[in-house]
């Protein structure tokens, strides 16, 4: 930002301002239930619109873990005395509760790992170690998170086989239509995001997921920026593996979950050694514990599961229709309202499409670093840069963008400072005259 352009007094600007609408979840009664909101930023009331990022914990989650330290902790699984077996127990519940939220009732089908990336890595080192090599494609979208291209580049590195694109629309979405010329018989793995965490769009899973099972291909889903928004029911979607965050859905970083289909898991290797994933160890090798502890070497994040579970318990305790159709509702005001002023490009498709409450702009003469400082003046919390998808910047020819993301705690009013700031931004820049 050069200091001698900006205007410290920029003259008011006409805003079309927000239609009425009814906020399917009160805002200002959940805000309530997250103590870190109720602390000023810059002297400001603290307007939070990063939660794609990382949300915020109710205190419902943070008493559970309080509760689970104070109370309950000791390492689970080995020991015999009543703490183990009491956090035993917690962490055990934590994996059956996660199953249901899940839309399964087999709790063998849920992995608890340290995060979507986590997942995702335990899937390239397993399963695509074991079953891909030349001649294999697997087919991957330019709109990911590099979370969900780094470790198949690595993978495709390591076995030789080949990476290859579902291609971009120009606004940035699938070309769905373009699936066929991508998408042949050498494809054995897809993986996408269920929800763009840059454009808020939602992929066509169930297109996919057909064309790729009628090629005998398995398919993963970065449910990273979907389970946040929504129900997500594992078998409705007819994936084979699907990844998730704890932090990015109102629960503690550290933990995240992959799920898969109770065969697939019992078919895979091992992807790391230690304690916990073995069945018996000598000095000439190993034999492997059942899935899912095959898949958690060493001591797992116990606290952070028991937060995670109080996270489910909280967001289902809303309603995730609710939750969907608020998170929705926000992020299509500030589309519709952020799109109407001058100089500002929306990324992604037209401002009416649904969003799953992710926004991401550019502003003409503005650089996102810029406005995301002035904003944060402000007390409101976006993101700057690109998001950790730098291929969809390419396609979309921007460096960077603002994103806006949103969770249940946020309000029509958190939109209306976030429009008032872009202006008051644009005004010191002296672009909105
Ligand atoms: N995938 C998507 C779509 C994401 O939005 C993110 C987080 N921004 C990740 C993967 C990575 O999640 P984590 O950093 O929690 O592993």
């Amino acid at each position: 930002m050069n200091p001698s352009t900006l205007d410290l007094n920029p003259p008011p600007v006409a805003d079309p301002g927000s239609p009425v609408l009814t906020e399917p979840l009160d805002g200002a009664v959940v805000r309530a239930d997250f103590p870190i909101l109720a602390h000023e930023q810059n002297g400001q009331r603290l307007v939070y619109l990063d939660s794609a990022a990382s949300s915020q914990r109710p205190n419902a989650v943070l008493d559970a873990m309080r509760r689970y330290e104070t109370h309950s902790h000791a390492n689970v699984h080995r020991g015999v005395h009543r703490l183990a077996a009491e956090a035993t127990d917690l962490y055990e519940r934590a994996r059956t509760r996660v199953a249901a939220f899940l839309g399964t009732d087999d709790r063998r089908e849920v992995v608890f790992t340290s995060g979507t990336t986590a997942a995702i890595n335990l899937v390239a080192g397993s399963w695509g170690q074991d079953q891909l090599g030349p001649g294999d494609v697997i087919l991957v979208t330019p709109m990911e998170h590099h979370s969900n291209l780094v470790p198949w580049q690595l993978l495709s590195r390591r076995t030789g086989s080949e990476l290859r694109a579902i291609p971009l629309l120009p606004d940035g979405t699938l070309d769905l239509d373009a699936l066929p010329t991508v998408l042949d018989d050498r494809v054995r793995f897809v993986t996408m995001a269920h929800v763009s965490n840059t454009l808020g769009v939602t992929n066509p899973v169930a297109e996919v997921v057909a064309a790729a099972h009628a090629v005998g291909a398995k398919v993963l889903l970065d449910a990273a920026q979907s389970v946040p928004h929504g129900p997500v029911d594992v078998r409705g979607l007819d994936v084979d593996f699907l990844a998730f965050s704890g932090h990015k859905m109102l629960g503690p970083t550290g933990i995240g979950v992959l799920w898969a289909r109770h065969e697939l898991l019992e078919a895979m290797p091992p992807w790391q050694g230690g304690g916990e994933m073995i069945r018996r160890v000598t000095m000439e090798g190993s034999t492997w514990n059942d899935a899912p502890y095959r898949f958690e070497a060493g001591t797992p994040p116990i606290a952070q599961a028991v937060g995670l579970a109080a996270a489910v318990d909280y967001m289902q305790g809303l309603g995730m229709d609710r939750i969907a159709t608020h998170h929705r509702l926000l992020a299509g005001d500030a589309a519709r309202r952020l799109d109407a002023l001058p100089g500002l490009r929306l990324l992604g498709p037209a401002a009416d499409a649904a969003r799953e409450g992710v926004v991401s702009f550019t502003v003409d003469g503005l650089h996102a670093h810029d406005l995301a400082t002035i904003l944060d003046a402000r007390g409101i919390a976006v993101r700057a840069g690109h998001h950790c998808t730098m291929p969809l910047h390419d396609h979309l020819g921007v460096a960077a963008s603002t994103r806006a993301s949103f969770a249940v705690y946020n309000t029509l009013e958190d939109i209306d400072d976030l429009v008032e700031g872009v202006k008051h931004a644009q005004a010191m820049f002296g672009l909105n005259a």
